[in-house]
C-alpha cells in the first residue's frame, strides 16, 4: 500500500466504489480495455485495503472510558477554540465536539461526567522550575507570604519554636524589598535565634541570609574574603553582614546538612500533590542533574509520577566532554519521552538585577558609575560559553540560557546564532530564560533565529518589583518583562514560574499578572508599564501549548485535540467570563494527567 500513497486512495475511491457518472465515462474513453480491467481490479484493492485501514481509525470503533459533557472547553486549538464535549480512552483524548457528536463514544461502560457548564482547559505546563529544591522547600522555613520585616522574623521565630529537633533551621523565600536597603542581616536573626545556626536564602535563590551562629560554624570573620561571581556583604567596619550574593553563599552552604535520597523522594511526592492541586500537568525542570533525572525515573517504574517532566542539565560554570558524554547517555538509555524527557542543556549567564548581577548594557541607575560591578557580572566567560553553546548545538541538544539584563541576552542571542550559522539553524529552538530587560533591536532577533522567550510572568509582580525598578530606572521601563513585544514580533512566549525562585508556583497568579500587571489588590490602577500586558488567551496559551512547543511536544500537549494526551483541567470560574482582575481568585477543581485523576484526590484512581 505504501507505494500508492496514503494521499491517493480517497482520490481514486469514489471512481472505485460510488462510481462517479463522468468520472468513470473519462476513464472508460481513456484506457483501452485490458488497461482498464487492471486498474478497475487495482482501485477494487485500493478500496478494500482503505476500508480495513478505516476500521482501525478509533473514530468509527473506539468507545470511551470518559465523556466530559455540557462543558465551555478551551482547546488552544485555534480551528476549533471552544466545544462542548470531550471523551477520553486510555491516556489520550478520543474526540471533542458537541454533546450530541460525541454521543457515538458512549456505551454502558463509558463514565459521564457533567461539567454544567465550567470551563475545562488543557493542564498547565510550567516551562521553567526547580522542582525539586521548590518541593524540598514545602518542609522548610517559606517566607513568601511574609510581607513585612516584622512578619517575616516572627514567622522565622515560630518554625524554629516548632522544630526544636533541627540541628539547623534552613528554608527561605525572603524579598529583598522587606528590608531597609534591600538586604538583611544577622542581627535581625541573632535577636530570635541566637543558639542555632540558621541560613534562609532570597525568594529569587541568588542571595542569602545567615545569623552569627551559621557564621560561626562556617568560620567568617572580618578577615574572611571572596573572589568570584558573588559578594560577601560586609558592613562599613568590615564586619560581614550575614548577606551573601550569588557564589558567595557557598562560603555558608557547604556547611548546612542536605537531605539525603529517601527525603527528596518524599519531598517529591507532596510536590506533586501540591502541583496537581493546581492544576500543573507537565513542568520543565531549569536546573537537572542525574540524580533528579533518577529519581523522576523511580517515580515513574513506581507509578508514582503524576506530572511530565522534562529536564534541562545544569552545565554549570565549566562544563567538560565527560559531562557531554554523560547527558548523551542520559538521553539514549531514557525510553519514556512522554513523561520523562531528557534533552535539554541549561546554562545560567548573568544574576539578577535586585542585586546588581545581571549584565546590563548601561550601568545601574542607583549605583555610582564608579562601583566595579556597575553593568553586573558574567558567570562564565563569554569565549567559554560560545566553545559550550556550539559544542551541544553540535550534539543536538536544546540550550537553556538563563540571562536577564540585556546585555547578557545579548551575548546569548550572539552564541546561539553563532552556533547554529556553523551547524545549521533548522528547528533547534534555544531558549533563554527570563530575560527581565532587552532592547527593540535584540526583541527582533529571537523571531529571526527561531529563539524562545521563556519568561514568569509572576517575577513582574508589582508588589515586589520596587527595587528592581530602582536599580533599572525610569528610561529602560517600558522593556521590562517585555511579553507584549515579543508577541507583536510574532515570538511564540514559553511560560512558567521559575519556582521556588518566585512568589508563587501557582499558573493561575501567573495570568493573573500577565493580563493585569497589577497586585491582586489592584495595584498600581491600570497595571505597572500597561503596554506590555497581554490578553488572557494569549496568556493562557504560553502556559499550555506554548510552553509545550518550549520542549518539543507540541504534537502531543498544550491542546484539547484528537489524539492527544488526555492532560487536563477544570476551573472553578470560567476565566472567560470573569473580570480580568478576579482572575486570581480562581482554583482548579479538577486535574487529570493521562486520563487519569490526579487531583482532588492526589493519587491515581
Ligand atoms: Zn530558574
Amino acid at each position: 500500500m505504501s507505494r500508492f500513497g496514503h494521499r491517493n486512495v480517497p482520490n481514486l475511491l469514489p471512481l472505485a466504489i460510488e462510481g462517479d457518472d463522468a468520472e468513470k465515462k473519462i476513464a472508460y474513453i481513456r484506457y483501452p480495455l485490458i488497461a482498464r480491467m487492471r486498474k478497475t481490479l487495482l482501485l477494487l484493492l485500493l478500496a478494500v485495503l482503505a476500508l480495513l485501514s478505516m476500521k482501525k481509525d478509533p473514530l468509527v470503533t473506539d468507545i470511551a472510558d470518559q465523556l466530559y459533557i455540557n462543558g465551555h472547553i478551551w482547546t488552544t486549538d485555534p480551528s476549533l477554540p471552544f466545544v462542548e464535549a470531550l471523551a477520553v480512552k486510555g491516556d489520550r483524548i478520543l474526540a471533542v465536539g458537541s454533546n450530541a457528536d460525541l454521543n457515538q463514544f458512549k456505551n454502558a461502560s463509558t463514565k459521564v461526567i457533567d461539567l454544567k457548564g465550567k470551563m475545562m482547559m488543557p493542564g498547565f505546563n510550567d516551562g521553567h522550575v526547580h522542582f525539586l529544591s521548590g518541593s524540598l522547600g514545602l518542609t522548610v522555613v517559606d517566607l513568601v507570604d511574609a510581607k513585612t520585616m516584622q512578619e517575616a522574623i516572627q514567622m522565622i521565630a515560630d518554625y524554629a519554636k516548632k522544630h526544636p529537633e533541627l540541628p539547623w533551621i534552613t528554608g527561605g523565600g525572603w524579598q529583598y524589598s522587606l528590608f531597609p536597603g534591600g538586604l538583611p542581616n544577622k542581627q535581625m536573626l541573632d535577636a530570635v535565634i541566637p543558639d542555632r545556626p540558621v541560613y534562609l536564602k532570597a525568594y529569587d535563590g541568588h542571595s542569602g541570609w545567615a545569623n552569627s551562629k551559621a557564621l560561626s560554624i562556617a568560620g567568617i570573620t572580618k578577615e574572611t574574603t571572596f573572589k568570584g561571581f558573588g559578594e560577601l556583604v560586609k558592613d562599613k567596619n568590615g564586619e560581614p553582614t550575614g548577606a551573601f550574593k550569588e557564589s558567595a553563599t557557598g562560603l555558608v552552604t557547604r556547611f548546612v546538612p542536605g537531605p539525603d535520597k529517601a527525603a527528596k523522594f518524599n519531598a517529591l511526592l507532596t510536590g506533586l500533590k501540591y502541583a496537581a492541586a493546581l492544576g500543573i500537568t507537565s513542568i520543565q525542570n531549569a536546573s537537572g542533574s542525574r540524580e533528579e533525572y533518577e529519581l523522576y525515573d523511580s517515580l515513574l517504574r513506581t507509578d508514582q509520577l503524576t506530572l511530565r517532566t522534562s529536564i534541562a542539565f545544569s552545565a554549570g560554570r565549566s562544563p567538560n566532554e565527560k559531562d557531554i558524554i554523560g547527558w548523551k547517555s542520559i538521553r539514549s538509555q531514557n525510553k519514556n519521552p512522554k513523561w520523562l524527557k531528557t534533552t535539554a542543556i541549561k546554562f545560567l549567564l548573568d544574576g539578577v538585577i535586585e542585586s546588581h548581577t545581571a549584565v546590563m548594557i548601561d550601568p545601574y541607575s542607583d549605583l555610582l558609575q564608579l562601583d566595579s560591578i556597575y553593568r553586573g557580572q558574567y558567570a562564565i566567560p563569554i569565549d567559554q560559553y560560545e566553545k559550550w553553546v556550539n559544542r551541544l548545538d553540535q550534539e543536538g541538544f536544546q540550550i537553556y540560557t538563563h540571562a536577564i539584563g540585556d546585555a547578557s541576552v545579548r551575548s546569548v542571542l550572539n552564541a546561539y546564532e553563532k552556533a547554529m550559522a556553523t551547524n545549521g539553524q533548522q528547528n533547534k529552538r534555544h531558549r533563554i530564560e527570563h530575560i527581565e530587560m532587552t532592547t527593540t533591536v535584540d526583541i527582533e532577533r529571537f523571531h529571526q533565529l527561531g529563539v524562545l522567550p521563556s519568561m514568569q510572568p509572576i517575577h513582574a509582580y508589582p508588589g515586589t518589583i520596587d527595587v528592581w525598578s530602582k536599580a533599572v530606572g525610569e528610561q529602560r521601563l517600558p522593556l521590562s518583562f517585555p511579553w507584549a513585544s515579543f508577541l507583536q514580533n510574532k515570538t511564540k512566549l514559553v511560560f512558567g514560574s521559575d519556582w521556588p525562585a518566585c512568589i508563587s508556583l501557582n499558573p493561575i497568579r501567573g495570568i493573573h499578572n500577565a493580563v493585569n500587571r497589577m497586585t491582586t489588590d489592584g495595584k498600581p490602577v491600570g497595571g505597572w508599564i500597561p503596554a506590555q500586558k497581554i490578553n488572557l488567551q494569549d496568556a493562557l496559551y504560553a502556559y499550555t501549548a506554548g510552553a509545550a512547543y518550549g520542549s518539543f511536544d507540541e504534537q502531543e500537549k498544550g491542546q484539547l485535540k484528537k489524539g492527544y494526551l488526555a492532560d487536563f483541567i477544570v476551573l472553578s470560574q470560567d476565566l472567560f467570563k470573569i473580570k480580568p482582575e478576579d482572575i486570581y481568585k480562581t482554583k482548579v477543581e479538577l486535574t487529570v494527567v493521562g486520563g487519569k485523576k490526579v487531583h482532588p484526590t492526589g493519587l491515581y484512581e
